[in-house]
């Protein structure tokens, strides 16, 4: 199964992504966490991704492009998918398609998370996460039970992301409309969408989900 995942930065798709891999056997490939991880390792696609996502741009397509096939083939043994921050544009949904047809497979199903605008500033400029075993918590909705040390691992230092300020969480949301959100129209098209309320709580988010997965 290939599973896509859409939604504004913030709809809690690395959480959902997470759990459906555990649940399902399936590999969350997330061109956000693979970007932050070349910026982390200073390489030459960091260098050229990186001052684009501190101001909520968008990275050029080829870039992405090029680490999903990559990671396509090194996991050729995979059950299935699911892309969390992929495609973003109607053009890396096309080039994901050629991908995906080279290889005999197809995008099967794309989960919409919606969620206000407001909301999602107030999710993402709040949330952090631990330094040593990468926790998540929030200012507002989940602080640790002691201050200053983290619930699960006991660590006591906490980063948040250099993207996660205000300004640019704007900035990101604008880059979702204008370029992303789209994509419903391209999946719909191809009668693939099931869009869930990402305004209810984790749980019922999960439930929709599954019941997207499962239906027909
Ligand atoms: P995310 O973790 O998905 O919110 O992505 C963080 C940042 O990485 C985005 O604001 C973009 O600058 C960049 N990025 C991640 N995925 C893509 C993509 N598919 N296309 C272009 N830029 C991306």
């Amino acid at each position: 199964m290939i599973l896509v995942l859409i939604g504004p930065p913030g709809a809690g798709k690395g959480t959902q992504a997470k759990r459906l891999e555990d649940l399902r056997g399936l590999v969350q490939l997330s061109t956000g966490d693979m970007l932050r991880a070349a910026v982390a390792a200073g390489t030459e696609l960091g260098r050229q991704a990186g001052d684009l996502m501190e101001h909520g741009q968008l990275v050029p397509d080829d870039l992405v492009i090029g680490l999903i096939a990559e990671r396509l083939d090194a996991n050729k043994d995979a059950k299935g998918f699911i892309l969390d921050g992929f495609p973003r544009t109607i053009g890396q949904a096309e080039a994901l398609d050629r991908l995906l047809e080279t290889r005999g497979a197809q995008v099967d199903r794309t989960v919409v998370i919606d969620v206000d605008d407001d909301a999602l500033v107030v999710r993402i400029t709040g949330r952090f996460t631990c330094a040593t075993c990468g926790e998540g918590y929030h200012d507002l909705f989940k602080k640790p039970k002691e201050e200053g040390t983290c619930d699960k691992c006991g660590g006591t230092e906490f980063k948040r992301r250099p993207d996660d300020t205000e300004e640019v969480v704007r900035s990101r949301l604008k880059a979702y409309h204008a370029q992303t959100e789209p994509l419903v129209g391209y999946y719909g098209g191809q009668d693939k969408v099931r869009t869930v309320n990402g305004m209810a709580d984790i749980e019922a988010v999960q439930k929709e989900i599954d019941l997207a997965l499962d239906a027909a």
